[in-house]
C-alpha cells in the first residue's frame, strides 16, 4: 500500500486523568495559566516564565518541566538572552530510541550559554521521557500512541495526547521558530533530510524551506501531504516557523552525525538571529512527495535496496515471506526518487512502516 504519512500505532482505551502527585481523579480541569504565557505581552519584560519555570534576563536554567496532567517531568535547558532576539525551541527525543538526535540536542543545550545568544532558547533534549527509558521504538509506552502523530494533543486525551497538549501549550506556543530533532529509530536505516509544511501561507512555507535548507543536509523534503499531527505540521498550521531536521540511525549514538545536527542547528540559530553571525548555505536537493510504504501483513521483511539509492519506478524494493520463507508480497516503487529510510528489522508486523521514498 502506499499511502503518505500514517500513523502505526494503534489505539487505546482512555485511562482516567492524573493529577501531579499520580492519584486517578474522575475529570480533570486544566488551569490554563499554567501553560499559557504570552511573555512577550508581559509587564516584565526581563523574566521569562516557561511553564513551571522562570528564568531572568541573562540567566540560564536547567529543570524540570511539570505538568498537572502527566507525571512525566521533561528535562529543559532554558536560555534568556540579554537583548530582544527570537523565541527558538530545539526538540528532541519526541522519538525516544533517536539517540543521536537526543545527544545533539542535549549538546545544544549544554554548550550555549545566555550571553551568546539574542533572545530566547528552549531546548527539550528528552521530549518523551517514557518512550526513551522503556526504550520504545515509535510509540509512547502506555497507550502505544506515535507522539509525532497526535499534535496539538489533548488534554483529555491518552497519555500521547495529553504529553502533546503540554509540550504544544507551553512550548510551541511560546516559541517563533521550532527546531524537533530526529533520526532513523531502532530498526530503521536512514539518510539525513529536513522536513517542512507547505502551506497555503506562503511567506511562512518560504522561511520554512530557508531554515530547512540550513543543516548541511542535502535532502529537503517539503511536505504537501498530511503527515497529521506531527510537530512540524502542527506547528507550521500554528503560524511557525517548523521544521524536523533528522540524522543517525538503528539505536546508535553516533558522535558524526550528532556533530551534523549540532552544527545545522546552530547555523539555523544565526539565521534566526539568535546567535551572532552569517549562516552558511549549502546545496540542498528539494524533494516535494515523501511516500510510504505499509506493511499488509505480518511476516519476515526482506527489503532489497538501500538507504539514499535512487529508484525507479515499478523498480522491487523489498520483500515480506512468511515463516517458511515463502514470499507473500513484494513492494515496488510508485515513482522515481531516493530511499530516505528504510526499515531494518527482519520481523514486521502488519502496518508497519517498510520504506519510505522521496522525490
Ligand atoms: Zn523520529
Amino acid at each position: 500500500m502506499k499511502r503518505q504519512g500514517g500513523d502505526p500505532a494503534g489505539a487505546c482505551a482512555e485511562e482516567a486523568p492524573l493529577t501531579p502527585r499520580g492519584k486517578r481523579v474522575p475529570e480533570v480541569k486544566i488551569n490554563t495559566s499554567v501553560f499559557i504565557e504570552d511573555n512577550k505581552k508581559g509587564a516584565d519584560l526581563s523574566m521569562w516564565q516557561f511553564g513551571n519555570l522562570e528564568v531572568e534576563r541573562g540567566q540560564k536554567v536547567t529543570g524540570y518541566l511539570e505538568f498537572p496532567i502527566i507525571e512525566e517531568k521533561l528535562p529543559v535547558f532554558l536560555l534568556n538572552g540579554e537583548s530582544e532576539g527570537p523565541t527558538v525551541l530545539v526538540l528532541g527525543g519526541i522519538h525516544g530510541c533517536e539517540y543521536t538526535s537526543i545527544d545533539a540536542a542535549l549538546e545544544i543545550g549544554r554548550r550555549l550559554e545566555p550571553k551568546d545568544i539574542k533572545g530566547r532558547l528552549a531546548v527539550l533534549p528528552i521530549a518523551n521521557p517514557e518512550g526513551f527509558f522503556s526504550r520504545s521504538i515509535y510509540v509512547h509506552p502506555k497507550d502505544n500512541k506515535n507522539l509525532n502523530r497526535v499534535f496539538p494533543g489533548n488534554p483529555n486525551g491518552t497519555e500521547a495526547e495529553k504529553l502533546a497538549y503540554c509540550i504544544n501549550e507551553t512550548a510551541f506556543k511560546a516559541a517563533d521558530y521550532l527546531i524537533d530533532l530526529h533520526g532513523g529509530d531502532m530498526i530503521e536505516a536512514l539518510v539525513p533530510f529536513t522536513i517542512y509544511q507547505v502551506t497555503e501561507n506562503s511567506s511562512l512555507t518560504v522561511k520554512s524551506k530557508e531554515l530547512a535548507s540550513l543543516f548541511g543536509i542535502e535532502y529537503v523534503v517539503g511536505s504537501t501531504g498530511q503527515v497529521g499531527g506531527s510537530t512540524y505540521s502542527s506547528a507550521a498550521y500554528d503560524g511557525k516557523v517548523a521544521v524536523i531536521a533528522e540524522a543517525g540511525q538503528q539505536g546508535i549514538l553516533d558522535p558524526e552525525q550528532s556533530k551534523l545536527l549540532q552544527d545545522g542547528t546552530l547555523n539555523a540559530l544565526r539565521w534566526a538571529g539568535l546567535l551572532d553571525g552569517e549562516a552558511k548555505t549549502s546545496p540542498v536537493k528539494q524533494l516535494s512527495t515523501f511516500d510510504w510504504s505499509f506493511a499488509d501483513v505480518q511476516g519476515l521483511w526482506y527489503p532489497c535496496v538501500e538507504v539514499g539509492q535512487q529508484v525507479k519506478t515499478g523498480q522491487s524494493l523489498g520483500q515480506i515471506k512468511n515463516l517458511f520463507g515463502e514470499t507473500v508480497k513484494e513492494y515496488f516503487a510508485g515513482s522515481d526518487g531516493v530511499v530516505l529510510f528504510l526499515v531494518t528489522s527482519l520481523a514486521i508486523n502488519e502496518k508497519d512502516p517498510l520504506i519510505a521514498i522521496g522525490n
